[in-house]
């Protein structure tokens, strides 16, 4: 069973899970939740079943926070085939993708599924954005981070347009990383098309200026406003949200050594 289990020193969380990385969209994905037609075919969206669901500790005391884990993921797949063809479509089509996922996270936040939102979109894949609402890592800070990082002078900018400004942050997480950030404070699904249409213009410049791999994600947290980011590589939602991964169970590790190692 897989599970989310929060490391005491650190407070930073890790999955206990015995998948392995793949594609999502070939291997792991369960029943169909929604289909909507697009210009270039059906978009349709499945569940992902067990990597998000309920801790069987509820972890609570003196070096605890109580972490009762569970959340939500799916992915959104708008290519029947294993093969990406994101680079080719036009600023509308981008932005025709961008709706559809505003419109799920809007059906989606009349659930209390978390606050962490990302949304990825891995390079050169089956095509599809992988979605995930968790309620962990909780960040509490009593500002907005994001409009308090738009006045940072530490920030590199690179561009801005009427209403994103794009820059490379002060701290990167990666050797190559870019956040695009909406000027005034609001969440993904308050966007209007002409937002939309502003972002999807520039994923499309974005995704043109580098021939290596990279990932770009959508990513909102508890206080409500999203921001886009392009990291050099492929990278999962849950590199992102900096939650570490074990492949194999610690509960069971410890049973196994000590049964087999004559300890
Ligand atoms: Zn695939
Ligand atoms: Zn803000």
């Amino acid at each position: 069973m897989n599970e989310f289990r929060l490391d005491p020193e650190s407070l930073s969380f890790t999955l206990i899970t015995s998948k392995v990385d793949g594609c999502k969209a070939c291997k792991e994905k369960g029943k169909e939740v929604f289909s909507i037609p697009s210009s270039h075919g059906l978009v349709r969206a499945f569940e992902i079943k067990d990597d998000v669901q309920p801790s069987k500790y509820e972890l609570s005391g003196e070096f605890f926070k109580s972490s009762p884990a569970d959340g939500y993921e799916e992915v959104v797949v708008d290519n029947e085939k294993h093969e990406d063809k994101l680079k080719t479509y036009t600023v509308e089509e981008i932005e025709e993708l961008l709706a559809i996922l505003k419109d799920r996270l809007d059906a989606l936040n009349k659930y209390n599924l978390g606050q962490n939102l990302v949304i990825t979109r891995a390079p050169e894949e089956h095509g599809y954005f992988d979605l995930l609402l968790l309620p962990i890592p909780r960040k509490e800070a009593k500002g907005c981070f994001e409009c308090e990082s738009l006045k940072n002078p530490g920030n590199r900018e690179i561009y801005s347009t009427e209403n994103f400004l794009v820059y490379v942050p002060f701290a990167p997480k990666a050797d190559f990383e870019m956040v695009v950030a909406p000027k005034k404070h609001i969440g993904f699904s308050q966007c209007d098309p002409m937002l939309l249409f502003d972002l999807a213009g520039i994923i499309k410049k974005l995704s043109a200026i580098r021939e290596k791999e990279t990932t770009w994600a959508i990513l909102q947290s508890g206080h409500g406003h999203f921001k886009l980011k392009f990291f050099g590589g492929k990278t999962t939602p849950y590199d992102i949200l900096e939650v570490k991964k074990a492949t194999i169970n610690p509960d069971l590790l410890a049973k196994e050594i000590r049964d087999t190692k004559g300890l």
